[in-house]
């Protein structure tokens, strides 16, 4: 494994990294997470992502189990949470957002399921517009103060947003956001690639990026049609597969391209998506994910790849996927 900093927090979280969106508790239940858990901690991952509100709180549920089963040291693995969408299918105004009481409430609660003392990362899942940037960032720096949360970031925030947080970090003296969450891969660059370029120069962000398949679509298993049993046949994810296909399916013609570059390359094309976000210098961590073991122990074959991933294979996979 690799490691890298988080920014520039002494933090150092593996290149590659596992999280439990969808899958956890609906996809994967008791044996089969302590199996990805197992596999992904002997590869030397060391950061588990995941939210208050995946599975309704049951993937933080299943995940604190197993990690409590499988006696990992709790000083060699991360652990993170995300508050924001709340847990309940119809959750009331206190139950969601980014106030001081759902920030603390939420936190209290995934400490619970993950059945951990601490998070060691903490993130606002979207930015809250009914409420006041300060009163988040002073809800988080309590929670650090407490010794409940070690480092505290932001996902899919605008930049200007995240900017406003560190103004007011400083002038309060309070700690301030090190971490994004965005999703990055090679059909979705923009926010990662300018919007938060001056983020990572001005401020030292990390990045634990999500989605390096695109739900999967960059590994090809969409391209013959859509499989029975993958993320985009879920009930209740129906919203995801236009998205995830594009209108028309435009976005399966473009990633069509990739297996015949992969093959030269002697990989997968999902190794190939994984490496192509693993060689920017801003990515601090790949979040992977998997509903089976053969996912993931392909998706973490990538490291063995990275040595001859050079400027040349990147710009062709670069262009076929203009
Ligand atoms: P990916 O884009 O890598 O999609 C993972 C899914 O793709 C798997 O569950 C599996 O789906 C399929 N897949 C993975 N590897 C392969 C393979 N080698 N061959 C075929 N199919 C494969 O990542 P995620 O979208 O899961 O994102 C990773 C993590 O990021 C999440 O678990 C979560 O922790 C985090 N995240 C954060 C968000 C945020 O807003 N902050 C939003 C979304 C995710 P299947 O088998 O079901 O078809």
């Amino acid at each position: 494994m690799q490691y890298r900093r988080l920014g520039r927090t002494g933090l150092q979280l593996s290149a590659l990294s596992f999280g439990a969106w969808v899958t956890f508790g609906r996809q994967v239940g008791r044996s089969d997470a302590r199996e990805l858990l197992a596999l992904a901690w002997d590869r030397g991952v060391n950061f588990f992502d995941n939210a208050e509100t995946y599975n309704h709180g049951d993937a933080e549920r299943l995940m604190g189990d197993v990690l409590a089963d499988l006696r990992f040291p709790r000083d060699s693995y991360c652990v993170s949470s995300k508050v924001y969408f709340g847990v309940a299918d119809k959750p009331r105004p206190t139950q969601r957002g980014l106030s001081r009481k759902h920030v603390i409430e939420a936190c209290n609660q995934a400490l619970e399921r993950l059945r951990v003392g601490h998070l060691d990362l903490y993130f606002c899942h979207r930015p809250d517009p009914e409420t006041p940037i300060e009163e988040t960032v002073a809800a988080m720096d309590t929670l650090i103060r407490q010794g409940k949360v070690l480092y505290w970031g932001t996902s899919e925030w605008p930049a200007a947003a995240i900017h406003e947080a560190h103004r007011i970090a400083q002038a309060m003296h309070m700690y301030a956001p090190v971490v994004e969450q965005p999703q990055y891969n090679l059909l979705h660059r923009e926010r990662v690639e300018q919007e938060y370029a001056p983020l990572y120069a001005s401020y030292g962000m990390g990045t634990t990026i999500w989605s390096p398949l695109a739900s999967g679509l960059l590994s090809g298993k969409y391209n013959q049609g859509v499989p029975e049993g993958s993320r985009l046949t879920q009930p209740g994810y129906e919203w995801l597969r236009d998205i995830v296909l594009g209108e028309g399916g435009e976005r399966v013609q473009k990633v069509k391209r990739l297996p015949a570059i992969a093959a030269e390359a002697d990989v997968t094309p999902a190794q190939l998506a994984i490496a192509w976000c693993l060689a920017n210098p801003n990515v601090s961590t790949v979040l992977l994910g998997a509903s089976r073991k053969e996912q993931l122990e392909q998706n973490l074959g990538v490291l063995d790849l990275l040595p001859r991933f050079d400027l040349a294979l990147k710009e062709r996979i670069e262009q076929a996927l203009a």
